[in-house]
């Protein structure tokens, strides 16, 4: 996604710019829904991406008790959309001549005036510029920054979106129209509708996003990254291989633990798969000409729902410096200075959200914090609200 509002950024400026994928076959069916921001869809509109059709309007926060009984609500519009759908708009501001699928950064050597790249495929580049919005596991910060490694924050959530068609009618009138709340001690259920299927926005064929957070220790991510053929992963395990009995004993857990609306909603995934939650930010985000966007540069815990707008945020700073500036050290310098402390304030933002799930509290703000989100009326008034960027002056 930071790829791509790159290149439509610097193309508005009068740059060439190529994005090369690693993936040899085009990015669809990540079904996870994405929560936007005022800045995400300002990002949108001025990239040339859009927001026609983005996604779908709620107009209420709720939270349920054990039994289901709605125990707090908010109005609060947002409209909730897909990763699929951020792709598809992006993309299609990409001359297609310029999107090179397959093609996985190996290495950049720099000479103070440029860059080269070589791909792992044997092709190799030169330019003015290498932008790596290569994701939290960027190979381009790997190789320029080895030192800055994501940490993980001590919990971990199970997520899927399960077909609206195949719910009960008790769920989609009790908690599909909403932004839902379950909030058992040291656990978060967030749910919320997004569209289906090549972006299905009609009643009857959208979907329903769920996420369920769960605290566990780094031993116990371990083991639960040993995946269905016995074979241990370094960070996560891709979704088909996730084992079997993790998910038995989360199925069996949740009909002790969760309303009937959300047991409803587990029952109906077919495959939930989980998600390690890492957070860092790196010190620096331009090093020469090799600067990091988006969640190469820094990632965050996704409490506030922020990181896409983020990216587009990234992207539109660093075409801003660009044209502002004709030299171009000074122009990255200057997109240093204005982004990395941006980047840094959100994954910080992100750590006080955090401090709900009650996992290594070391200050007396962390318990502060811990504290106040132990209502669910705080918790309906932080997690993925707009504006929060407002109150630390940053943008
Ligand atoms: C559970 C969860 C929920 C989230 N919810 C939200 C939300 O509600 N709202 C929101 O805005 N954000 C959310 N986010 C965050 C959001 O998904 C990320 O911030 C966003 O995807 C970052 O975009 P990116 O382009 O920087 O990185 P990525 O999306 O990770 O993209 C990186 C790209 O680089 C490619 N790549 C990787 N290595 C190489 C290589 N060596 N060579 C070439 N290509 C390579 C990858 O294939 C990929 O296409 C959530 C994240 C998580 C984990």
């Amino acid at each position: 996604m930071s790829g791509l509002f790159v290149a439509s950024f610097l193309r508005q400026i009068g740059w060439d710019v190529d994005v090369f994928e690693r993936s040899p076959v085009e990015l669809v069916g990540r079904g996870a829904g994405i929560t936007t921001h005022p800045e995400l869809l300002e990002a949108l509109e001025k990239s040339g991406a859009g927001t026609r059709d983005l996604g779908i309007t709620v107009e209420r926060r709720i939270t349920l008790d054990r039994e289901g009984r709605v125990i707090g609500e908010r109005h609060l519009p947002q409209i909730l959309t897909s990763w699929d759908r951020l792709q598809r708009l992006l993309r299609e501001t990409i001359d297609p001549a310029h999107y090179h699928l397959g093609h996985t950064f190996e290495r950049v050597e720099q000479d103070g005036d440029g860059v080269r790249v070589h791909f792992s495929e044997g092709r190799v580049e030169d330019a003015d510029l290498l932008v790596g919005g290569d994701g939290i596991r960027s190979g381009v910060r790997a190789q320029i920054a080895p030192e800055v490694q994501p940490i993980y924050s001590g919990y971990y959530i199970w997520r899927g979106a399960p077909n609206e068609a195949d719910l009960e009618p008790q769920t989609l009138a009790e908690i599909f129209p909403y932004f839902t709340f379950f909030l058992p001690e040291r656990q978060q259920v967030i749910g919320y509708p997004i569209s289906g299927f090549n972006n299905d926005l009609r009643p009857g064929h959208r979907r329903y996003n769920f996420i369920w957070y769960r605290v566990g220790d780094a031993q116990k991510l371990k083991s639960m990254c040993v995946d269905e053929h016995g074979h241990q992963h370094d960070y996560s395990v891709p979704p088909p291989l996730i084992r079997r009995d993790l998910i038995a004993q989360i199925r069996a857990e949740a009909e002790t633990i969760m309303p009937p609306v959300f047991r409803d909603v587990l029952r109906k995934i077919g495959r939930p798969f989980f998600t390690p939650i890492y957070d860092f930010s790196a010190p620096r985000i331009v090093y020469g000409r090799v600067v990091l966007v988006g969640d190469a540069g820094s990632s965050s815990r996704p409490h506030m729902g922020f990181g896409v707008a983020k990216a587009g945020g990234d992207a539109q700073a660093l075409a801003d410096a660009l044209r502002e500036r004709s030299d171009i050290d000074a122009a990255l310098a200057q997109y240093d200075t204005v982004r990395q402390p941006v980047g840094e304030c959100i994954m910080m933002h992100g750590r006080k959200l955090g401090t709900h799930l009650g996992v290594d509290l070391k200050t007396e703000e962390d318990r502060r914090m811990w504290k106040l989100l132990q209502s669910y009326e705080a918790m309906m008034d932080w997690i993925a609200v707009p504006n929060f960027l407002a109150a630390y002056n940053v943008r």
